[in-house]
C-alpha cells in the first residue's frame, strides 16, 4: 500500500482514558498567573500594573513585531507582575491576578453586528486582537500566518488529526462544538479565497467525524477527508502530503506548496473572536494518563496552574512517574506543577511508572530503525551524534533544522537512545551559532 507520507509510527493511542468523560468547565482558580510569552516571537509588555482592576477578556499585554496580545482570564485585581515558571521551560514575566469570582467581562467582548460583512483585512485584525495562536501546540501567531498566506495558497486544510497519543481535546471540541470549528474554518476561507478547503480528521475519532458531517451543509465549500490513523499525521508537512500529495521543500513552509494549515481549536477560537468578540482566555485541556485518577477534558482558564488542573481530575496516583505539557511524543516534562496552562497547552499528561521505558545506559546498535521512522527523511542517529559532539557543519549538512521533533525516532529506538533530547541540544547550538 502506498503510504500518504514517509516514515511515521503507530504508537498505542490511550485516548480512551479521557475520551468518554463529558466535557466540563473547571471552576476558575483563586489566582491565575498569565505568562506574557504564549506565542512564538517577542514576549508582550504588560499593559497593567499591580493594584489595577481588570476584567475577564481585557487585554493585559501587547507588543510590537511578531507578537500577539494576552488577555485576563478572570476579573479581579493584579497582584503582581513577576517572573514565574513557564511550561516551555525557565521563567517568564507573568501577570498574577487575584480572582474576584465575578467574571465581569471586558465591554469589548460582545457579538459583532455584521460579522459576515467584514473584509479579509478586518478579519485578520480581529484575529490579532483576540490573541490567536496555533492552539495545537505550535503557538505561532495566527494573524501572521493568515497574512503571509494571502495570495499564495490554493488549499486550506483544517488540521483535526490530533495524532498524539492520549490527547482528546480537539476530538472533544469537534464532538461538542463542530459548528464553531467549521465556521472558524470558513473565516480562513474568506481571508484566503482558496480553490479547495479540506477538513482532515483521523479515523480514530468516529464521533467527531459524524458531528462534522452533520454540520457540513451549513458551511458549503468544505470537503471532509478521513485519514487512516498514523503518527505524526498532524505535523503540517505530513498532513499536506497526506491530503494533497504535495511535498514542502527542505526548509520551506506550507505556503511554498500552496497550502495553509490551521488547527481545529484555533478555528473554533477564530469563530468566537469574529462572531462573539471573545478573546482567547480559556481552552480545552486534556488531563490524562495512568498517573492521574480521573482523566478527562476540561475547559480551563489560561493561567491556571497544572497542580489545580490535576486536582480537578482527582489528583495524581501514587505511582505517578512524570508530568508533561502536551503528549508523550512531543510534550515537555515539567519539574514543577506551579506552571500555568497557556493558549497552547492542549494536555497535561501524567504518566505512571508502568510507562517508564527508561532503562540503563542507552546504546546504539546501528539498526537503522530511527532512519526508517523519520517522516522528514533525516538520519537521527547521526544528528544525535553530531549534536553531542557540537559539530555544527555536519548538523547543517544533515538538515538538522528540518527536524520537527516528532519523537518517532526515539519511540522506535530499541537502544533507548535519547535522540530528541540530543537533537534539541544541537538545534540550540545551531541557533546560537547563527546569532
Ligand atoms: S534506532 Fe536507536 S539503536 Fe537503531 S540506529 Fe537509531 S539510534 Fe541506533
Ligand atoms: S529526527 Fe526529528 S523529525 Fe526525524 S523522527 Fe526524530 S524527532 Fe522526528
Amino acid at each position: 500500500m502506498k503510504l500518504p507520507f514517509f516514515g511515521g509510527v503507530h504508537p498505542d493511542g490511550h485516548k480512551g482514558l479521557s475520551a468518554a468523560a463529558p466535557l466540563a468547565a473547571m471552576p476558575p482558580p483563586a489566582r491565575v498567573a498569565i505568562p506574557l510569552r504564549q506565542h512564538i516571537g517577542a514576549p508582550c509588555k504588560p499593559l497593567v500594573k499591580a493594584g489595577d482592576a481588570v476584567r475577564m477578556g481585557q487585554k493585559i499585554g501587547d507588543g510590537e513585531g511578531l507578537c500577539v496580545p494576552v488577555h485576563a482570564s478572570v476579573s479581579g485585581v493584579v497582584e503582581a507582575i513577576e517572573d514565574r515558571p513557564h511550561p516551555g521551560g525557565g521563567l517568564c514575566l507573568s501577570v498574577v491576578i487575584k480572582n474576584d469570582f465575578r467574571d465581569t467581562p471586558d465591554p469589548a467582548m460582545k457579538p459583532r453586528p455584521n460579522p459576515e460583512k467584514l473584509s479579509p483585512e478586518e478579519l485578520i485584525g480581529i484575529i490579532h486582537q483576540a490573541g490567536l495562536v496555533g492552539m495545537g501546540g505550535a503557538a505561532f501567531p495566527t494573524d501572521v500566518k493568515s497574512q503571509t498566506c494571502v495570495g499564495h495558497v490554493d488549499t486550506v486544510i483544517l488540521n483535526a488529526c490530533e495524532c498524539e497519543p492520549y490527547i482528546t481535546a480537539d476530538d472533544m471540541l469537534m464532538r461538542t462544538r463542530p459548528g464553531d470549528v467549521l465556521r472558524g474554518l470558513a473565516v480562513f476561507m474568506r481571508i484566503l479565497a482558496p480553490g479547495e478547503t479540506v477538513a482532515a480528521v483521523e479515523d480514530n475519532k468516529p464521533q467527531a467525524v459524524e458531528a462534522l458531517k452533520q454540520q457540513l451543509p451549513k458551511t458549503p465549500g468544505i470537503r471532509l477527508k478521513v485519514l487512516p490513523t498514523r503518527y505524526p499525521q498532524g505535523a503540517e508537512k505530513q498532513l499536506i502530503q497526506a491530503v494533497t500529495g504535495r511535498q514542502a521543500p527542505s526548509g520551506g513552509l506550507p505556503r511554498d506548496v500552496g497550502c495553509a494549515v490551521f488547527n481545529a481549536a484555533s478555528a473554533a477560537a477564530v469563530c468566537r473572536a469574529v462572531y462573539e468578540g471573545v478573546s482567547v482566555y480559556e481552552r480545552i485541556v486534556t488531563v490524562t494518563g495512568e498517573g492521574v485518577k480521573q482523566p478527562r477534558n476540561l475547559i480551563v482558564r489560561v493561567g491556571t496552574s497544572f497542580q489545580e488542573v490535576i486536582d480537578a481530575a482527582g489528583g495524581l496516583t501514587d505511582d505517578v512517574w512524570k508530568v508533561l505539557s502536551g503528549g508523550p511524543m512531543m510534550g515537555i516534562a515539567q519539574s514543577s506543577l506551579s506552571v500555568p496552562v497557556t493558549k497552547a497547552t492542549n494536555a497535561v499528561l501524567c504518566l505512571s511508572n508502568a510507562q517508564n521505558g527508561e532503562s540503563g545506559r542507552p546504546v546504539c546498535i546501528r539498526c537503522g530503525k530511527c532512519v526508517e521512522a523519520c517522516p522528514m527523511r533525516l538520519e537521527p542517529l547521526y544528528l544525535y551524534r553530531f549534536s553531542n559532539a557540537g559539530n555544527l557543519d555536519a548538523l547543517k549538512r544533515l538538515s538538522l533544522m528540518d527536524c520537527i521533533e516528532c519523537g518517532c525516532c526515539a519511540y522506535t529506538c530499541p537502544g533507548k537512545v535519547p535522540l530528541v533530547t540530543g537533537i534539541r541540544k544541537g538545534k540550540r547550538a545551531l541557533k546560537e551559532g547563527a546569532k
